[in-house]
Order: C-alpha cells, then sequence, then structure tokens
C-alpha cells in the first residue's frame, strides 16, 4: 500500500491544494491532525479533506476550535486565530472536527497528533520525549505531526516519523512539507511542494489575522 502522509493544515488551502496532485498515485491519504487555525480557510480545507476521503485525526487546534480543549496553553496569536476559526466553521464542519479520534491504528503503524503519552499535547523532538512513546507503541512504526518539523528517530526496533507541515513549516523552509509511506518497502519519502504564499497572506490580513501568523509562512519559520 501507499499512503500519503500529511499534517498540520493550519487552513492553508493553497499549501493543501498544491501537494494533492503530489499525492495522486496513493492509496489511502492520513492526516494526522490540525487541519484547522492559524490560517485564513478552515472550511474550505475542511471540503477538500471530506471530498478526498481523506482520513484525520484530531490536533490540539481542532479540538480547540470546537471548544473540546482549553486553550490556556496556546499563545496569543494562536488563540486570536482560534477564536476566529471558531466562529467561522459551518454547523457540519464543525461536527466533523468534534468527532475526530485521537489514535488510529493501521496494519502496519499507528497515527497520534502529539505523542502517544498525550496524544493532543506533547511535542516530540527528539529522543527524550519519544522514549515514553516508543514504550506504548503497538507496531513499529508511528507518525506524529505537532511540531511542524519533519524527523524520522530510530530507537529498540521502534520508529517515529513526522512529516512537517503543509500549511505552517517550521524548519526555515516554506514549501508545504508531506511524505509517502510504501508499506510494501517500509520506505517513507519526505516530499516538499510549493506554492503560491501572498495570496494566503493577503486572505489573512483581511480576515484579521495576527501579523506574526502572516509573516512566519512566508519564511516556514
Ligand atoms: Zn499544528
Amino acid at each position: 500500500m501507499l499512503y500519503g502522509i500529511i499534517a498540520d493544515i493550519h487552513s492553508n488551502l493553497e499549501a493543501l491544494q498544491a501537494i494533492l496532485p503530489e499525492l495522486r498515485g496513493v492509496d489511502q491519504i492520513i492526516c494526522l491532525g490540525d487541519i484547522v487555525g492559524y490560517g485564513p480557510n478552515p472550511n474550505e480545507c475542511l471540503e477538500v479533506i471530506r471530498q478526498n476521503r481523506i482520513v484525520s485525526i484530531a490536533g490540539n487546534h481542532d479540538r480547540a476550535a470546537v471548544g473540546l480543549m482549553e486553550t490556556v496553553r496556546f499563545n496569543d496569536s494562536a488563540r486570536r486565530a482560534i477564536e476566529w476559526t471558531g466562529a467561522e466553521l459551518t454547523p457540519a464542519n464543525r461536527k466533523y472536527l468534534a468527532d475526530l479520534p485521537l489514535l488510529l491504528k493501521f496494519p502496519d503503524f499507528q497515527v497520534v497528533h502529539g505523542s502517544l503519552r498525550s496524544p493532543l499535547e506533547e511535542y516530540i523532538f527528539g529522543l527524550k520525549e519519544a522514549l515514553p512513546t516508543t514504550e506504548r507503541m503497538s507496531k513499529n512504526l508511528l507518525f506524529v505531526g505537532h511540531t511542524h518539523l519533519p524527523l524520522c528517530l530510530k530507537e529498540r526496533g521502534k520508529e517515529i516519523i513526522n512529516p512537517g507541515a503543509v500549511g505552517q513549516p517550521r524548519d526555515g523552509d516554506p514549501r508545504a512539507s508531506f511524505g509517502i509511506y510504501d508499506s510494501d518497502k517500509n520506505l517513507f519519502t519526505f516530499c516538499r511542494a510549493e506554492y503560491n504564499i501572498p495570496p494566503v497572506q493577503e486572505k489573512m490580513k483581511n480576515a484579521g489575522l495576527p501579523l506574526s501568523l502572516i509573516e512566519r509562512i512566508r519564511f516556514g519559520g
């Protein structure tokens, strides 16, 4: 099976549209959460997810946008964006987000937004945070999102992979980040796709979203 592995779209429709042609040949696309938050097109991104039958789990922003998670740990810009997002969502998209599971298990791997110890909140940046999660893994491979940083960690026969963020990369490369997993070969390929950033920034400006969020997508930082 070929899987498209995507994460942290963050309401960035142009970035999402840029990666879909690259994933045309895969059998299934899986989203590791944070479909919404930060960006200007939450409803449109959710329509694309639903129309393309992309399987998704919930991220912290998805939960917060529908009032199922406190925003106390969000910084000021993230909180302002999530309040804006919550007011924009259609009832159908609100229900879709509220119903997303926290974890999913596939024949060869598991998926979670943050970590298996704390699905919505913990960030896996390195081996230190990875250890409590590897102990909880029932498969040898786990895909995570949340940090917006592409990552591949191996520890005691277990592997944790983060495909990076589609809609708000933070590794200094503004192109949309994602990956393709070939389960027959047990091979993961990191991919990047360029997209037109200024129209996204323009829509963010018009929506009154925080300047820091508008700026950072240009640098990928
Ligand atoms: Zn995120």
